[in-house]
């Protein structure tokens, strides 16, 4: 017996969007196979899988044939605790940037704590929108030659599947749990990604309210303060917290706002 099947690979969902060559999705299936993942989700792919996809897959096609297909990333992560999406451009997105080996820590942290992880990985030309990254809770880049900075689609996965892999046998190697420095107390659920959409559409709508931007670019404030929440891996019982704190203000702002009806009556 293969001494893998003695232990089950982390549920880690790839997530692939708008993949542009249907080549390219049996070739991230082969991948993901290799390293021991099976879970392929798809938004909006721009070609239906072929005979290319099969001839890729080197017999991992049932990844792909078998995998969900979404309209939007927002929908194909909605469930998520955790959400790192892939970029081959450093240092362009407002977001923590990881490396594939401390990707592969936190998404196996997360696991631990009973988080749904994603890893998101862009289309071949245009790579991931900066909506898309948004979505993030962070950004993986794989330290590649600055001057030609782009792997293939399939080879990006591969990596990161690999390294995934490696994090796991050395946590099973080195008995201790892996550690996880952004963990959220014991005890309490993670946020899923829809909890924290929800946060930040009130947390917008507090911002317009108490007059915040001031004339400045509102989402430039929305960019920073998302990358600020999105790094904490919050607690459903945090985010319940914030969203009190925002709806006395969103209260206090209305209040503020109302023409005053009591100081033109009072004598005083
Ligand atoms: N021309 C695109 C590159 C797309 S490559 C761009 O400039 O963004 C297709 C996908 O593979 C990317 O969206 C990303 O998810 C992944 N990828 C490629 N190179 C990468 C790198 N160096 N680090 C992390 N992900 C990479």
């Amino acid at each position: 017996m293969d001494s893998d099947q003695a232990y089950s690979t982390p549920p880690i969902r790839f997530v692939l969007v708008g993949t542009q060559h249907p080549g390219n999705l049996g070739a991230a299936a082969r991948a993901m196979r290799t390293m021991g993942f099976s879970n392929m989700v798809l938004v909006a792919p721009e070609k239906a899988p072929n005979h290319d996809t099969d001839a890729m897959a080197a017999g991992a096609e049932a990844l792909v044939h078998d995998a969900p297909v979404f309209a939007s990333l927002a929908e194909a992560v909605a469930d998520c605790g955790l959400v790192l999406g892939c970029t081959a451009r450093s240092r362009r997105v407002a977001l923590e940037e990881l490396p594939p080996p401390d990707a592969a820590v936190r998404a196996l942290g997360a696991v631990a704590n009973g988080r749904e992880v994603a890893l998101v990985f862009g289309r071949e030309r245009t790579g991931l929108t900066n909506e898309e990254l948004q979505l993030c809770h962070a950004a993986i880049h794989i330290p590649s030659d600055p001057t030609f900075s782009s792997l293939n689609l399939a080879a990006a996965v591969q990596v990161l599947a690999y390294a995934l892999r490696m994090a796991q046998l050395d946590a099973r190697r080195d008995v201790q749990a892996v550690p996880n420095p952004t963990e959220t107390h014991e005890g309490e659920v993670p946020a899923s990604h829809q909890d924290l959409e929800g946060f930040f559409g009130q947390l917008d709508e507090t911002l317009h309210a108490i007059d915040f931007h001031k004339g400045r670019a509102p989402e430039s404030a929305m960019r920073k303060l998302r990358r600020i929440f999105l790094r904490n891996e919050l607690s459903i019982k945090e985010v319940r917290l914030l969203r009190g704190i925002l709806a006395d203000a969103q209260r206090m702002a209305m209040l503020a706002n109302q023409p005053s009806t009591v100081s033109d009556k009072d004598p005083m």
